[in-house]
């Protein structure tokens, strides 16, 4: 079993929580990883995971990604994770598992917010309501965020134009030939706002419904296994993570990639590969950060879609940040996008040297 203090020690991480309730079967380990922009935000994965040791590397891997996702984007708040481990022939997650589960979370009195993410819907998010007021996308709340999919989409569609300015010196996406992975919730969106500019947008899916959606909306469909050799301008991942590796990369003809799905890169050196073959890469967690602006607006005295909107078209000028520190130091944006983050919580950190009696909190109860 790996030393957990040797863990936590590896990025500083502040909290791993087990949660356990054997009336309801809850197993769940949150990790708070940093809060010192605030209140630390983090979904809660539901999977089947084989081992205990699997939950807790993916919860303390999933929490420092927050962190450097929320520091980047401007909000304010810290990075967490939970994974709740179930099996789902015996022992499911159930309402009375979720509630179990809200009212660990309430124990934890703000310094953790929970969110949907993989395996949890916004029913569950309704459950853990329930018990606690520190769950964002329920339902129920007045001034609730509800799908975050088109700010994610939109804070993608404003990125891609970053990255063409970086690029090609304009921003202008009218006759680019782009190619999208991925045709839902966020993929879809992020070709109807291309194709209303002008640009050129082929796609692909494994889901038929979703490939005659995007049919329909006017995007040209081609075979999945075109894909990683297609000659297009830019390149969209919004399906899965670990598109970009060892096989892909080489067949790349594309100048940009920009897209929603989350860990992109195989592996850190793929950025490094990406800059060497002149290809401009839009870090993942820059780019993809809408949703979780979205549902961080929930905490400032209810949703407001306009002051949403502004921070996500935001996303195009902290990406242009993020070039620029690349081209400065001569880094593959990748490493340049986690000097961002880094750099912001250090700045603030700063700040914490200041004696103050009560410390605010971002949390409106
Ligand atoms: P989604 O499930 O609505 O859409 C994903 C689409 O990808 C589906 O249509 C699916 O059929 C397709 N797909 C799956 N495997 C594929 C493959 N091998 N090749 C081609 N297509 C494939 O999910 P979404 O909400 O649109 O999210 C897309 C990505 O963006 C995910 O990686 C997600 O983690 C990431 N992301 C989403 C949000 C959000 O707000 N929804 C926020 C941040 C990051």
């Amino acid at each position: 079993m790996t030393d957990i203090f040797d863990l936590l020690e590896t990025a500083d991480y502040e909290n791993l929580i087990f949660s356990h309730d054997e009336a309801t079967g809850l197993k769940a380990i949150t990790c708070i990883h940093n809060t010192t922009l605030g209140p630390a935000i983090g979904g809660l994965r539901i999977w089947n995971y084989k081992t205990e040791e699997d939950a807790i590397i993916d919860a303390i891997r999933l929490a420092k990604g927050m962190t450097y996702k929320n520091a980047a984007c401007g909000i304010y708040a810290g990075g967490a994770k939970t994974v709740m481990m179930i099996d789902p022939e015996k022992n499911p997650k159930s309402e009375e598992m979720m509630r179990a589960f809200g009212r660990f979370v309430e124990g934890m009195n703000g310094r953790y917010l929970t969110a949907e993410d993989v395996g949890s819907s916004e029913a569950d998010m309704d459950y853990i309501y329930q018990e606690t007021d520190y769950v964002l996308g329920t339902t129920m709340k007045p001034g609730t965020s509800g799908n975050p999919s088109p700010s994610t989409a939109r804070g993608v569609y404003v990125g891609i134009k970053a990255s063409c300015k970086q690029r090609y010196g304009s921003d202008d996406v009218k006759g680019k030939k782009m190619v999208v992975e991925g045709l839902g919730n966020v993929g879809f969106n992020v070709c109807k706002y291309l194709l209303e500019d002008g640009a050129e947008v082929y796609g692909t899916d494994i889901n038929e419904k979703a490939i005659e959606r995007a049919k329909e909306a006017g995007v040209k469909i081609i075979e999945r296994d075109e894909l990683y050799s297609f000659d297009a301008d830019i390149y969209a991942p919004c399906a899965l993570g670990a598109t970009i590796n060892d096989e892909s990369i080489e067949q790349f003809k594309f100048d940009i990639v920009a897209g929603s799905a989350n860990n992109q890169l195989k592996e850190e050196k793929h950025g490094q590969i990406l800059k060497d073959k002149g290809i401009l890469y839009a870090p993942d967690f820059i780019i993809n950060a809408g949703g979780v602006i979205h549902c961080h607006d929930e905490l400032f005295g209810g949703f407001n879609k306009e002051r949403v909107a502004i921070t996500v078209d935001g996303i195009y000028d902290q990406l242009l940040k993020v070039f620029k520190i690349a081209e400065e130091e001569d880094i593959p944006t990748s490493q340049a996008a986690n000097k961002f983050a880094e750099d912001r919580i250090a700045k603030i950190l700063k700040t914490k040297k200041i004696f103050a009696r009560v410390n605010k909190s971002t949390i409106r109860r």
